[in-house]
């Protein structure tokens, strides 16, 4: 019990005990073995003195005892009256009775009486009772013993200074021990302070984990070596932790972020959404999601390699980040997905926004020397008018988003319910897609294309008709379909190889030639095989290549102009034609224009209608003429409906026209009839 007390007492209590102990036996044992020493020193002295007095005494005790003068030895015991330790002296004469006597005043006879049955005149040796001490000398005459001197003398003075020395010891001895008990407890701390801080730094890093604390010792003893090597451990330990928490960090963003672009990925989107909602549901404010998809990106990713289509989407994260607040959230949804959540936005500021993501987006991307242009199509749900939880909204933006694609792409459109309902049908119209060129679903009409000062047909457009269950869907609906899921290759292999066959089949000997107009799409445009299906087309018909013309657009050109340059340069080197379809509606710099290889450019139905209400329109128009003619290019007017609309084009020297005043787009049977007509 006692033993596990003081096992479990503090290292300094121990240390102080041990010391204190040893210092306290030493001392004890020094002032014993003094004592000791002293009391022989005193006692020996004492009776050194006592034994000369006594012989003193002896001596010249002798000649009184010799001659019987009593008085004489009398009166030489009176002098030892001046001697107060003696108490009392006596000459006994050969037979031991008192010849002479002194007794100190106040000392009974009895105390020399004591002494006397035993006093042995021969031996000499001291003796002690109680505080008395007495000695008995012989006194001799002529080496003949004629009596004894005996002395007694009190020693109770020697045993007093023995005490006081006892008393000196003890406060020595007490003070020693305060003394070595101060020291010690100031000496120790030295020893355990350093330990004491190594537990106490010990207990502190253990609960608080604060791995930078170190234990302060200036020592380079053991306890200073051992806080040394526990302040090498707590390093090495922050290292590691530090090591820890940044991996930690790092596989926290790696987690929450799109590793090629470094944005927020969806479950950190979702997260913020959330937390933006509660807040706009507590400040009562308003909360808005932009789904952005890039229109055609897997045409770039397909033509121009994965590289560079990831370097498309790191050029587009920044600049989407750019355009909007820091406090608003970009995120990668996937692929070319992005989704920006604009937190307590007023609606009113929206279509401001909007404007800023589409102009950052679309301004042409320099990627590895090739100038790219992107255009987003955007969709926009909000908070509390669409929906209120993360994805009602995240789903009714994609749903816009979807609606702006259908709608032409590179547009935004805010969420509206019967939008969901459109989008089912657009599923379910991809769906029978599939499988329409099996089920040989689809036909093409021929649109005659005419010259204008002789309103002779010159050539005719390919225009795909598609029907499904008894109704006819416009191609405006289901080509952006087939150029999304890649239908539009085959489809468009199919079309070029009729509309082929079928130009060969109007040709008539002696009559000028009848060329063909096929439209091509972005996605067929920068397939590889394009050139392979033009040349086996025009191998399987027959048709020379001067009688095909492809239509292609300024739109999926500026995607990438210089693979668009490389592409027509091919076309172009086998004799077929390009034509630039729906002019006016892209944003092709004109610069350009001189370095495609165009035979045509058709005029966008847009201008033509307005033309002659529109001052404006009237300008451009030409504007664009006048421009093809100076760089050689035939101009074509599209969807010319009214005389006054034809007159204006043929005023202008545009050279071609199409419409429904001059023909709609009919049946291959039909335009056969037609040509017949004319041809005789
Ligand atoms: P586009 O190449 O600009 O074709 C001209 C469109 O204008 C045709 O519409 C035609 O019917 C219409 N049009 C012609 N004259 C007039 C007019 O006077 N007034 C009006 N309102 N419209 C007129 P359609 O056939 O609906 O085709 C629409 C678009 O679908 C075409 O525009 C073309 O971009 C695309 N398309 C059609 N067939 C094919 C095809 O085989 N392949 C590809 N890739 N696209 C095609
Ligand atoms: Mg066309
Ligand atoms: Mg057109």
């Amino acid at each position: 019990m006692l033993k596990r007390f003081i096992l479990n007492l503090p290292l300094g209590y121990k240390l102080n005990g041990i010391m204190v102990s040893i210092a306290a036996l030493t001392l004890m044992l020094v002032s014993v073995a003094y004592f000791v020493h002293q009391h022989q020193v005193v006692r020996q002295q004492a009776t050194i003195e006592l034994a000369t007095l006594s012989q003193i005494y002896s001596d010249t005790s002798t000649a009184a005892l010799a001659f019987d003068d009593k008085d004489g030895a009398n009166d030489l015991l009176a002098s030892l009256a001046a001697k107060p330790t003696i108490r009392a002296a006596s000459v006994l004469n050969r037979h031991g009775d008192i010849f002479a006597r002194y007794l100190a005043s106040g000392v009974p006879q009895s105390l020399l009486s004591s002494f006397l049955p035993n006093a042995d005149p021969v031996e000499s040796a001291a003796q002690i009772k109680r505080d008395l001490f007495h000695l008995k000398t012989p006194i001799t005459l002529d080496h003949e013993t004629i009596g004894t001197f005996l002395i007694v003398a009190d020693f109770s003075d020697v045993r007093a200074t023995q005490r006081r020395f006892i008393l000196f010891l003890g406060v020595l001895f007490s003070l020693a021990l305060m003394i070595s008990t101060f020291l010690s407890s100031r000496l120790q701390r030295h020893i355990t302070l350093p330990i004491h801080n190594l537990t106490t730094t010990m207990g502190t890093v253990s609960e608080s984990n604060d791995f930078s604390l170190r234990v302060q010792s200036s020592t380079t003893d053991e306890v200073g070596q051992l806080c040394l090597g526990f302040n090498a451990m707590l390093e090495r330990i922050e290292q590691q932790a530090t090591l820890l928490q940044s991996q930690k960090e790092n596989l926290h963003f790696l987690a929450t972020h799109d590793a090629l672009t470094g944005l927020p990925n969806r479950t950190l989107l979702y997260d913020r959404l959330h937390k933006g909602l509660t807040r706009a549901r507590r400040n009562n404010t308003e909360l808005a999601v932009m789904f952005i998809d890039l229109d055609r990106f897997k045409n770039i990713n397909d033509t121009m390699g994965h590289d560079i289509g990831d370097l498309l989407l790191k050029a587009v994260a920044s600049r989407l980040k750019e355009a909007v607040r820091e406090d608003d959230t970009v995120a990668r949804f996937g692929g070319d997905e992005f989704v920006i959540l604009l937190d307590s936005v007023k609606m009113e500021a929206i279509e401001y926004v909007i404007t800023k993501v589409t102009r950052a987006v679309k301004m042409p991307i320099e990627l590895q020397q090739r100038q790219v242009v992107i255009t987003p199509s955007i969709g926009l749900a909000s908070f509390p008018q669409h929906g209120a939880i993360p994805d009602e909204l995240i789903k009714y933006a994609d749903v816009a988003m979807y609606h702006a694609k259908n709608s032409g792409r590179d547009t935004a459109q805010r969420y509206f319910p019967e939008m969901t309902s459109k989008i089912h049908a657009r599923f379910n119209l991809e769906n029978k897609l599939h499988t329409a060129l099996a089920r040989n679903e689809f036909t093409i009409h021929y649109q005659p294309q005419f010259e204008l000062r002789t309103r002779k047909i010159c050539s005719c457009e390919a225009l795909l008709r598609w029907q499904v269950d008894g109704k006819d869907i416009s191609p405006v609906e289901f080509i952006p379909i087939a150029e999304d899921n890649g239908l539009i290759v085959p489809i468009g292999r199919w079309v070029l190889q009729q509309a082929c066959h079928q130009a060969m089949l109007w040709q008539r000997p002696n009559q000028p030639p009848i060329k063909i107009a096929v439209n091509v799409s972005a996605r067929q445009f920068f397939a590889s095989d394009l050139i392979i299906d033009v040349e086996k087309a025009l191998k399987d018909s027959g048709l020379p290549p001067s009688c095909l013309e492809l239509e292609i657009t300024e739109t999926m050109i500026m995607t990438d102009i210089e693979k668009a340059i490389s592409v027509m340069d091919r076309i172009s080197a086998m004799g077929v034609e390009i034509a630039m379809d729906d002019f006016g509606t892209g944003y092709s710099s004109l610069s350009y224009l001189k370095r495609f290889p165009l035979s045509k450019l058709k005029i966008d139905r847009s201008f033509v209608r307005d033309v002659l209400h529109d001052e404006d329109d009237a300008a451009i128009t030409r504007a664009v003429v006048s421009m093809a003619l100076a760089l050689n290019i035939d101009v074509l007017a599209e969807g010319i409906e009214t005389e006054g609309q034809l007159e204006f084009f043929h005023a202008l020297n545009c050279r071609y026209g199409q419409g429904y005043l001059l023909a709609r787009p009919i049946p291959a049977e039909q335009l056969t009839a037609l040509l017949n007509q004319i041809s005789n």
